[in-house]
């Protein structure tokens, strides 16, 4: 079932800001390091890789030495202008440790949603992939508002890395947390849960499964990462779920090794 996963080319890595940032506000530089370690060396394999990053309201809190998530939107939307600069910075200098260059892509729901802007942003990626650049995307939290607080029906940056995979015809999403993949109950509630293995299809019983609440820096859930999983079956792709801690895990998932949650159709 996973051997496929050996011979991918085209990937989008979701990262998520419960792996970039430690659980107390500061940025987790190992873990960033190590993202940009493993990517560079798929690259430097001729694999084509998209980059999905959270964090920009994390790193801001933590430039900005704010303690907690504020809740007022122009002040989460000035602390993710903050952040996003920084983080880019931030991934600029790790990635060019390995001459590895990069590229800062923001997107907002409706470039993607509108024919003529959705042929641009494709025309943009690929030129960037034959390049061979990594372009790290981000939604842009500055004008976008909603999806931070997750009241719309899309949410986060999870279904905003499905969007990009099926929008550039990716080989496979890897999706990385701070959980080593899909349980049949929140695991940090229900020491019984079972890690899943293998999805192929996503049905009431997982959305159930997913529950609600995500952890403290992240926004989006399980919900989320399974609408975005659901996107992903939707245009015959595949996607892994797996733990983020460390960025390492992405060798294993390409060399087949049964981690995390594998969603594809059977
Ligand atoms: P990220 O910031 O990496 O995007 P989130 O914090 O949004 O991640 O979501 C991951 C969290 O979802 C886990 O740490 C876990 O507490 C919670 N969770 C709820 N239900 C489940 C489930 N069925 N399986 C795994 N994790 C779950």
């Amino acid at each position: 079932m996973r051997d496929f996963l050996r011979s991918v080319n085209r990937i989008v890595v979701k990262i998520g800001t419960s792996s970039l940032i430690h659980p107390n506000g500061k940025i987790n530089f190992a873990g960033i390091d190590q993202l940009a370690f493993v990517l560079t060396d798929l690259c430097n394999q001729g694999k084509e890789i998209i980059l999905v990053s959270s964090g920009a309201i994390g790193v801001g809190m933590d430039k900005l030495s704010i303690p907690e998530r504020p809740q007022d939107i122009p002040i989460q939307q000035a602390v993710a202008a903050v952040g996003q600069s920084e983080l880019m910075h931030i991934y600029n200098q790790r990635f060019l440790v390995y001459s590895q260059q990069t590229a800062q892509v923001l997107l907002t729901r409706d470039v993607v949603d509108f024919p003529e802007s959705r042929k641009n942003v494709i025309n943009t990626l690929e030129q960037l992939l034959s390049m061979g650049i990594v372009p790290i995307i981000n939604e842009n939290d500055t004008v976008a508002v909603d999806e931070m607080d997750h009241t719309r029906k899309f949410g986060d940056n999870d279904e905003l890395s499905a969007i990009v995979a099926q929008l550039m015809d990716a080989d496979v999403l890897i999706m990385l947390s701070d959980i080593d993949g899909f349980y049949s109950d929140n695991p940090s509630k229900n020491k019984q849960a079972v890690l899943y293995s293998t999805i192929s299809t996503i049905n009431q019983t997982l959305m159930e499964q997913a529950g609600g609440e995500g952890s403290r820096f992240g926004t989006g859930g399980m919900a989320s990462k399974l609408r975005a999983a659901q996107r992903v079956l939707d245009s015959n792709s595949a996607m892994v779920l797996a733990n983020g801690k460390p960025p390492r895990i992405i060798f294993d998932i390409l060399a087949g090794v049964d981690v995390g949650t594998l969603f594809k159709e059977a």
